[in-house]
């Protein structure tokens, strides 16, 4: 039986696929170090969890995002022993039927996070795109729609940076639970006006930036609309996106998001 990790909340992590054959001899040719600890992962390791980036303490360590009490549609925090729907905030209408998060933002996932969007580790997405992973399967909401769209950058923004952590992370995320690539669909949502980054906004104009920054650029499957996105703060950027989608006929519109932040309003 393949080693697993067990978080605090009694959810199991297993390797989404552990090394075998040809790949684990492979293995044991170049020493894999965690990114958390620096310890060095030996043979013993090979089928924890996040081999063969991270220790499973590390792992464990990580500031894993409990869903427990939180509204499924926004994440916003419920108030115990209420019944009725969350408010979704109040100034806004919500557009996602789904919202699930691997993490809180905070610690050394969010310095990964940096160094990965903003200090070009674009390695770096191979660690995040597990840990993605292995906090949905631990959900079980792994298989739960028909296509997989990033949230897509402005080509400016593209430019400078080279690259889209979303589309990478998405990448990531298919492969480490085994789905088909084809699931992915980079073009169909294009953001068509440049927005000012929503960490350099104060709250209430966060709420109102994305609004009209996305187009859907290709015809539409049938089904469920997956959005991926790196880290979330307000919402507003996911639910523009959704709100788009279902203008054009989207039938349901979900997402994903690595992590989040807690807070609520400031
Ligand atoms: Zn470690
Ligand atoms: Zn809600």
């Amino acid at each position: 039986m393949a080693p697993s990790c067990i978080l605090e909340n009694g959810i199991k992590l297993e390797h989404p696929n552990p090394p075998s054959g040809f790949r684990w001899w492979l293995q044991q040719m170049i020493s894999s170090v965690c990114h958390g600890c620096r310890k060095i992962l030996g043979v013993k390791a090979f089928d924890d969890p996040a081999f063969p980036f991270l220790c499973t303490e590390c792992l464990k360590q990580l500031p894993w995002f409990d869903p427990e009490g939180r509204c499924s549609r926004c994440g916003m925090e419920q108030e115990t022993g209420m019944q009725k729907a969350c408010g979704h905030g109040v100034s806004r209408q919500w557009h996602l039927d789904q919202l699930r998060c691997g993490f809180v933002y905070g610690g050394m996932l969010q310095d990964w996070i940096l160094a990965f969007k903003f200090g070009g580790r674009q390695s770096l997405s191979f660690l995040l795109g597990r840990l993605f992973a292995l906090s949905l399967m631990g959900q079980k909401t792994e298989n739960d729609y028909d296509c997989m769209v990033p949230i897509p950058l402005h080509n400016k923004r593209l430019k400078s940076r080279g690259f889209n952590q979303s589309l990478l992370l998405a990448h990531h995320l298919l492969r480490n639970l085994k789905r088909h690539s084809s699931l992915l669909k980079p073009r169909l949502l294009r953001r068509v006006r440049a927005t000012t980054p929503q960490t350099e906004l104060p709250y209430p104009e966060r709420l109102k930036n994305p609004d009209d920054a996305f187009a859907v650029k290709e015809s539409l499957p049938k089904g469920e609309v997956l959005l991926v996105d790196d880290v979330m703060t307000t919402g507003s950027t996911l639910n523009a996106a959704a709100r788009t989608l279902k203008e054009a006929g989207a039938e349901r519109v979900s997402a994903w998001v690595l992590c989040r932040t807690l807070f609520e309003k400031t």
